[in-house]
C-alpha cells in the first residue's frame, strides 16, 4: 500500500485548497523540501540537531507493572523525554532547518495549548531567528505559563480576538501573516494536517519517532509488534509512529481521539468518529461540523486533542481500514493518567493518557504474548494543575 502524494493527495483526502494568495509560499516551501530533504547534508544537520539538541533516540521502555496489570507486553515510546517535553521539537527543528536552508531570517506558528508555540520559539531562538507566535485569546488564558515561556525565548506572542478565539482562529492569522511576509518568513505548521505541503513534512520529520520503535522493538523483542496506539488531535505523532510500520500489514494502528464528555454529548473533538468529509484550513479531510455544515466546536480535557481537523493521511488510513479509530473520555484519560503514574512513576500528558486508556479498557482483548507499543507523545507537568483543579471540584 502507497499513499499517492504527488499532488499531496492521501487517495480522496489532501489537497490545497487555499486563497490565490497563498500559493506562491505553499509553491515555494514544496519545492524547496522536495529539493534539500533528500540532501545527504540536510540530513545529516538534522539528525546531529535531534542527537545533540532534542535528546534522540527517545527510548522504547517496556512498561512491566503497567504490563502485568493489561495482560501483555506494554512498551512506552518516551517522547516525553524529548527535549521541551513532547514529540513537537522533532517537527520544528526539521522546519526551522529547512527555513534556514532557504534562507529565511523569521518563523512564525500558531499555537492551541501552547506547545507547538514553546517548540517553534524553542528553534528560533536556537537558529537566531525573529519569531511571532499566533495565539486565541481564550487559550491565551488558559495556558499562561506557556505565553511566558515563549516571551523568555525572545518570541513575539499575538493574541487573536476573531472566531471562537481559540487554536483554528490562530491558524487563519497565522496564514494571512504568511501571505504578506513569506519572502522572509517560514510558517512552521503544527501538525500532519492544513495544505500540501504541510501534511507530508511534517509526517516525515516525525516518523524518526516510528523509525527509532520499529530498530527498537527488534532489538528488544526480536520481532515487530502487534498494535501501536497513539493519540489523535492533528495526527502528527500517530503518524509519525505509524508511517515506517505501514507495509506491515500485521502491525494493527489504533488512533485514539479525545471523546470529551461522552460521544454523545456534543463535547468532544473525535473528527474521524463523529466528523464528516470537508475543507478546514486548505486541506480536505474530515472534519467536525454542526448540521449546517459550520465548524463544530470542540470539547476535550486535553487541549492538544482539541481541535475540529485531523490530517487528511488519517481520513485515508480511515478509508481504506489501514487503521482504526476509536475515543475515550475525559474521565477515562484521566484514569489511565493516575494509572500510569501509579505504576510506573511517569507522569504522562493527558492527551498521551488517553493512548493510555484505550490500551486499558481493551486489555480482554490482547493475549498474553502481545505487544503493544504506546505512544508516550508528552509529560504531564504541564497537566498537573489542570488535573487538581477537576479533580478538587469532584
Ligand atoms: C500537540 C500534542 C498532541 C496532539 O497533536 P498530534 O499532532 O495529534 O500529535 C498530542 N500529545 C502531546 C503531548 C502534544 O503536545
Amino acid at each position: 500500500m502507497r499513499a499517492k502524494t504527488a499532488k499531496g493527495r492521501f487517495g480522496r483526502f489532501g489537497g490545497c485548497f487555499v486563497p490565490e494568495t497563498l500559493m506562491p509560499a505553499l509553491t515555494e516551501l514544496a519545492r524547496a523540501y522536495y529539493r534539500f530533504s533528500r540532501q545527504k547534508d540536510f540530513k545529516e544537520e538534522l539528525a546531529s540537531l535531534l542527537r545533540r539538541y532534542a535528546g534522540r533516540p527517545t527510548p522504547l521502555f517496556l512498561a512491566e507493572r503497567f504490563s502485568r496489570f493489561i495482560g501483555c507486553e506494554v512498551y512506552l515510546k518516551r517522547e516525553d523525554l524529548a527535549f521541551t517535553g513532547a514529540h513537537k521539537i522533532n517537527n520544528t527543528l526539521g522546519q526551522a532547518l529547512l527555513a534556514r536552508w532557504c534562507h529565511k531570517k523569521r518563523l512564525i506558528a500558531e499555537t492551541g495549548a501552547g506547545q507547538h508555540g514553546v517548540a517553534t520559539a524553542t528553534v528560533a531562538a536556537l537558529f537566531g531567528m525573529k519569531c511571532s507566535i499566533y495565539m486565541g485569546e481564550l487559550d491565551w488564558q488558559r495556558q499562561h505559563l506557556n505565553v511566558v515561556r515563549m516571551k523568555l525565548l525572545g518570541a513575539e506572542v499575538i493574541p487573536v480576538r476573531s472566531g471562537s478565539k481559540t487554536l483554528k482562529d490562530a491558524i487563519n492569522e497565522t496564514m494571512r501573516d504568511w501571505i504578506a511576509s513569506f519572502p522572509y518568513t517560514h510558517y512552521v505548521f503544527g501538525t500532519v494536517a492544513g495544505p500540501h505541503p504541510y501534511p507530508l513534512i511534517v509526517r516525515n520529520f516525525q516518523a524518526v519517532i516510528g523509525r527509532e520503535a520499529k530498530r527498537q522493538i527488534l532489538e528488544q523483542a526480536g520481532r515487530l509488534p502487534d498494535y501501536l496506539v497513539a493519540c489523535v488531535g492533528g495526527g502528527s505523532n500517530s503518524l509519525g509512529l505509524f508511517h515506517p510500520f505501514r507495509r506491515h500489514r500485521e502491525v494493527r494502528f489504533i488512533g485514539v481521539e479525545a471523546a470529551g464528555r461522552g460521544l454523545a454529548s456534543g463535547f468532544h473533538a473525535a473528527t474521524l468518529c463523529r466528523g464528516r468529509p470537508g475543507v478546514l484550513h486548505g486541506s480536505f479531510s474530515y472534519v467536525l461540523q454542526d448540521k449546517n455544515g459550520q465548524i463544530a466546536s470542540t470539547h476535550s480535557v486535553s487541549a492538544g486533542l482539541d481541535y475540529p481537523g485531523v490530517g487528511p493521511e488519517h481520513s485515508y488510513y480511515r478509508e481504506i481500514g489501514r487503521a482504526s479509530y476509536t475515543a475515550v473520555t475525559d474521565s477515562e484519560a484521566l484514569r489511565a493518567f493516575h494509572l500510569l503514574c501509579e505504576k510506573e512513576g511517569i507522569i504522562p500528558a493527558l492527551e498521551s493518557a488517553h493512548a493510555l486508556a484505550w490500551v486499558i479498557k481493551n486489555r480482554r482483548r490482547f493475549r498474553k504474548r502481545d505487544i503493544v507499543i504506546v505512544n508516550l507523545s508528552g509529560r504531564g507537568d504541564k497537566d498537573v494543575a489542570e488535573v487538581a483543579k477537576i479533580e478538587g471540584k469532584e
